[in-house]
């Protein structure tokens, strides 16, 4: 596919007479990290579900480095690099926040841990990622007891024990405001620096600004504009159908040019 990692070709997925994803198109390449933006409703999860393989498209294909994903199980597609975390945190919720990463990291090696002892199994590699998420003070808590932040922060930590080369996540900073939405964004920035191909969803555009290198904007289930940030903000189409709605407050100064 001449270095092209991701590819979406005519996505569809209906639901009835809702058409949440009308035939959506782009292509992501390697070590690019992109965000899929758009208002509530506009298909960003279901478009991410058929990718991430929780839903199957009605149409369309989605080919990761030239290989159809479609049919494989998440099981399938971690042991292919590909790893997705979800809109609302995901983890092992009776369980410490190291043995959460422990277990991630045993299910890579194939394992099937229900019955087997976590004890000290992986555990420097544990506390190597839980160090990287700012975790490890919290070590040894159980994850249900973490605030959501922390709890966000674990589920990455537990998409990233797959060693994915292609990150895929539903609104990563969903639920959480200032410096820890900051740090949440910036860590994804560093994966992306990293060499990790990574695609988000984003609802709003601060989480857009200063992470993603190119901006897919979603409206009403059809990709609207593409491009960087910078000029997505100023796309008049962008503006009347989508920041037009939300409002612009969250936008930097002096970087929306009033049409
Ligand atoms: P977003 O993530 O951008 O907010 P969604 O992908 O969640 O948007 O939803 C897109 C549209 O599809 C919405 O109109 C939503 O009500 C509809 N939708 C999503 N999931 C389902 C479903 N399982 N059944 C029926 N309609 C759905
Ligand atoms: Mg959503």
């Amino acid at each position: 596919m001449n270095g092209v990692a991701l590819v979406v070709r005519g996505l569809v997925r209906h639901f009835g007479g809702v058409k949440a994803v009308d035939g959506v198109d782009f292509e992501v390449m390697p070590g690019e990290c992109v965000a899929l933006i758009g208002p509530n409703g506009a298909g960003k999860s279901t478009c991410f579900a058929c990718i991430a393989g929780q839903q199957r498209p009605t149409s369309g294909q989605v080919l990761w480095e030239g290989v159809s994903l479609l049919g494989w199980s998440p099981r399938e597609r971690l042991q292919r690099g590909v790893a997705r975390s979800f809109q609302v945190a995901q983890v092992f919720e009776a369980l410490t926040v190291r043995h959460n990463v422990q277990l991630a990291l045993q299910v890579r090696e194939g394992h099937w841990p229900a019955w087997r002892p976590l004890g000290r199994r992986h555990q420097p590699e544990a506390d190597a990622l839980l160090a990287q998420a700012g975790l490890g003070a919290l070590a040894n808590q159980e994850a249900a007891s973490l605030p959501y932040g922390a709890k966000k922060r674990l589920e990455l930590a537990l998409a990233l024990a797959g060693q994915p080369r292609l990150l895929l996540l539903d609104e990563p900073a969903a639920g959480l405001a200032g410096q820890e939405r900051q740090a949440l964004m910036q860590w994804v920035r560093k994966l992306a620096d990293g060499g990790l191909t990574v695609l988000y969803t984003e609802h709003n555009m601060d989480a857009v600004a200063g992470t993603a290198d190119r901006v897919l904007v979603l409206i009403e289930g059809r990709l609207a504009a593409q491009g960087r940030f910078e000029d997505i903000a100023r796309d008049p189409v962008v503006q009347a159908r989508y920041l037009g709605q939300t409002g612009l407050d969250f936008l930097p100064a002096g970087k929306v040019g009033h049409a």
